[in-house]
């Protein structure tokens, strides 16, 4: 089905039509009747599934084509700086055509240029909570108009102690309003967010996206912890990528990565929350134009971040919950892009690693770097033998598959 089956306005559909899209995507074609009817909505589906548009896409025909007066009439919540600016400007890409107005509201960044945007009046805030709650509290925002309210990735807003803060501004908006609600996960204190904030709402989920996308090759690098840099540059220097995402599970952590792949004459951007937000700008869009061909992040900050051609990602430390190595990898190998996923494993994070492989209800293959220098692991502890583990659960027999050239420069 086209869009235009999907009763979007017709300058919406301009809007699409200029973003490029041709078809719906799943969530787009199961969310939009559902939010262009007026109703409540939880969706399961995750960043990557093209769930920005399946509520943007509505929400601006539900606005109509004209600008109204001061306060905003739609609220949307994300959990990252990121996220807010990449869904503001998704939603000024779709409404082009028409004269509504978007800010996007975060910490990190000083004050007046958004004021200066509020007080010029706009009809869609994208927020996150901590800097809302600031303007909220001094007046300079008014939610009384707000007749659309989405809240975001909630899990992640969980994840991050906001849902004390996303639960004070819910309860700011009119009772009278249409709120769409997307987490992936929905744990017990988030389903209770979403009885407290939803009315009667509809269920479209996507399923929690276990799978990982076809395009993407991925596998394990087993290594004792102490040589985990030293693998880390020697895949580096002997993959030929485009652009690397690597990730670590600390902000000290990631900093610490970076400042040596700097010294081993690579072009480094750093992405974590003690980063200053004009950092954060310059460190994505240098890694978003090639300024920068790795990228080192932690999860929060990473999330949901929409960057075409990222050739791999390379999880320097093993992502805490099974969850987390999806989201990562779905990073790479966007839009049928060919991605890789390289994964460094200690002995210390087998017992993760078996999570992940359950989660993902695949296993994944290990491999050695041939020519690296390894030390002896630390024997795996005994467990019942994974399904399909053929060498005695040690690497050591797989080469690396082809595709390790020499590292191509860019510049
Ligand atoms: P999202 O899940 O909203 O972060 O979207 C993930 C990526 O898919 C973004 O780069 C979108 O621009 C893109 N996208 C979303 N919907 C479509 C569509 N119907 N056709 C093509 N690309 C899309």
């Amino acid at each position: 089905m086209p869009f235009k089956a999907l009763n979007l306005s017709d300058n919406v559909l301009r809007g699409v039509q200029a973003a490029g899209y041709t078809d719906p995507t799943p969530i787009q074609l199961r969310a939009i009747p559902v939010v262009l009817g007026g109703g409540d909505l939880i969706g399961s589906a995750q960043t990557g599934t093209g769930k920005t548009a399946a509520f943007a896409l509505p929400i601006l025909t539900r606005l109509g084509a004209h600008a109204k007066g001061q306060n905003a009439r739609v609220l949307v919540l994300e959990p990252t700086r990121e996220l807010a600016a990449q869904v503001e400007t998704s939603f000024r890409d779709f409404a082009r055509f028409t004269d509504i107005r978007g800010v996007a509201i975060f910490g990190g960044v000083g004050y007046g240029n958004q004021r200066a945007e509020l007080r010029r009046g706009v009809d869609i805030i994208v927020a996150t909570p901590g800097r809302l709650m600031d303007y909220l509290k001094e007046g300079a925002i008014s939610l009384r108009d707000i007749s659309i309210l989405v809240l975001d990735e909630v899990d992640r807003m969980l994840d991050m102690g906001f849902l004390p803060v996303v639960k004070d501004i819910i309860s700011r908006c009119p009772k009278n309003r249409q709120t769409l609600f997307f987490s992936a996960t929905v744990p017990p204190e988030i389903a209770a967010v979403a009885s407290f904030a939803l009315r009667n709402p509809t269920r479209v989920e996507v399923g929690i996206n276990r799978s990982i996308n076809e395009s993407v090759k991925h596998a394990l690098y087993p290594v004792a912890f102490e040589q985990k840099f030293d693998l880390l540059v020697a895949l580096l220097a002997k993959t030929d990528f485009d652009s690397v995402l690597v990730f670590s599970r600390t902000k000290h952590g990631a900093d610490k990565i970076a400042r040596r792949l700097k010294a081993a004459n690579h072009s480094v951007a750093v992405l974590h929350a003690n980063r200053s937000q004009n950092q954060r700008i310059e460190a994505l869009a240098g890694f978003k134009s090639g300024k920068y061909e790795v990228m080192v992040a932690t999860d929060i900050a990473a999330r949901g971040i929409d960057v075409a051609g990222i050739s791999h990602v390379i999880n320097y430390d093993v992502p805490e919950k099974p969850e987390d190595y999806v989201h990562r990898i779905g990073r790479t190998g966007r839009a049928q892009a060919v991605g890789d996923a390289l994964t460094l494993v200690t002995p210390e994070n087998y017992g993760d690693i078996r999570d992940i492989q359950r989660f993902i209800g695949a296993k994944i293959p290990e491999l050695q770097l041939e020519g690296f220098p390894y030390k002896p692991l630390a024997p795996r502890p005994a467990q019942p033998a994974p399904q399909g583990r053929s060498n005695g659960g040690n690497p050591g027999t797989l080469q690396p598959r082809g595709g390790f050239r020499r590292f191509k420069s860019r510049r």
